[in-house]
């Protein structure tokens, strides 16, 4: 199914009784998710991921705007007539239920035509929980269950009326490192089995990176950037898209452009034809160095760091924004750590050069 979303809308009044301040949660939001795919709602804390979730849901009323599954108009409809399955970051299960009755309670509520006789119910729940695979469970109560196990409990019982679109909501944040893996691995596997448009709501960069078929950046209700992860890794629109991707997280330098050429500090780092003179904000991937005896950037050396397959190595320069610059070269090349300086020249494609007030990108010709 696939989810138009049109200059979709939502201000809260203000919660302080003294200030008449509203709080606009999502602005403008303008967005065709394709029938299908996976989608990662991405952004800090309080950007609005959860409140266009709600909208999208029916739990919340946009301000303005419209919302419609395929071509219905759903901005209307009741949360119950829209055929969505919701997961929260809390399980949110019944309690004193096992998992059979968990996931059978959103059928046992049809009515009319809707409504299903018991072996259609315990089929469909049966279904539900193979594809995510808790069939073996289904006497235990939650309390007898796993984090992740529970959060599949809801998975299935958002899964049982096979909705429209599946929506989730931080749905692994309760859940240790292992766990999170995994379960988000889980998550990818369903979504292609079902082929359920789903849309993932989360603050890890890496998760929504990972599961996404494409990502929407949003930062303080609006919508920054759309894409496939990489596409957004790769051509960041602004320097907090750049910031928000990544990990180790890109390394932000203070620069300058003259006459064609980018510097740090006073060292003439790359080419960047067609730049006007100005300052600039400069961002570089921490691939983005490469180890070079001759190479144009400067750094102090602070230490090495073997990962295996690579090294990290963390430096600083007076122009960096951060405390430390980290860069991650291929292990096959060696650092002496007792070493004071170390020289990088850049790979261009792994270097972003944004104005420095709008911290917007300025886009060069990479040779
Ligand atoms: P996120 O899920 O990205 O953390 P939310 O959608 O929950 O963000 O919130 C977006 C903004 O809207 C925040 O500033 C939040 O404080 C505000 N907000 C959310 N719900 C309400 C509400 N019911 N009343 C007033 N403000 C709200
Ligand atoms: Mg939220």
């Amino acid at each position: 199914m696939k989810v138009v979303l049109e200059n979709l809308t939502k201000i809260f009044p203000s919660r302080n009784k003294k200030s008449n301040e509203e709080v606009v949660a999502v602005s403008d939001f303008t967005f065709t998710i394709p029938d299908g795919k996976l989608i990662g709602l991405l952004g800090p804390s309080g950007c609005g991921k959860s409140t266009t979730l709600y909208m999208i849901s029916g739990l919340q009323k946009p301000t303005s705007g419209k919302i419609y599954f395929g071509d219905d108009d759903v901005t209307e409809l009741s949360t119950e007539n829209r055929g969505v399955g919701l997961v929260f970051q809390n399980y949110a299960l019944y309690p004193h239920m096992t998992v059979k009755q968990n996931i059978l309670f959103p059928l046992q509520n049809l009515k009319g035509a809707d409504k299903l006789s018991k072996e259609e119910m315990l089929e469909k729940a049966y279904n539900a929980a193979k594809l995510v695979q808790l069939d073996e469970l289904m006497d235990r109560k939650p309390s007898e269950l796993s984090g992740g196990q529970q959060q599949r409990v809801a998975i299935a019982r958002a899964l049982v009326k096979m909705p429209r679109v599946l929506l989730l909501d931080e749905p692994l944040s309760n859940l240790d490192a292992r766990l999170r893996l995994q379960t988000r691995e889980e998550i990818r596997r369903i979504q292609r089995e079902t082929g359920i448009t789903t849309i993932f709501v989360t603050h890890d960069q890496e998760e929504a990176m990972s599961i996404s078929d494409m990502i929407v950046v949003m930062k303080l209700g609006v919508v920054q950037q759309t894409g496939a992860p990489q596409d957004v890794y790769d051509d960041p629109t602004n320097l907090f898209v750049a910031k928000f991707l990544g990990t180790p997280p890109i390394n932000v330098f203070d620069g300058s452009v003259k006459d064609g050429k980018l510097y740090i500090g006073k060292d003439a780092v790359m080419d960047v034809p067609g730049v006007a003179n100005q300052d600039v904000t400069v961002g570089i991937r921490p691939e983005g160095f490469i180890l070079d005896e001759n190479g144009p950037l400067h750094c102090k050396l602070s230490s090495v760091e073997v990962l295996g397959r690579d090294v990290s190595i963390v430096s600083t320069n007076a122009a960096s924004v951060n405390p430390i610059i980290r860069s991650i070269i291929n292990a096959d090349n060696k650092v002496d750590p007792t070493r004071e300086t170390v020289s990088y020249s850049l790979k261009p494609h792994k270097v972003f050069v944004f104005n420095k007030e709008t911290e917007e990108r300025i886009h060069f010709e990479v040779k």
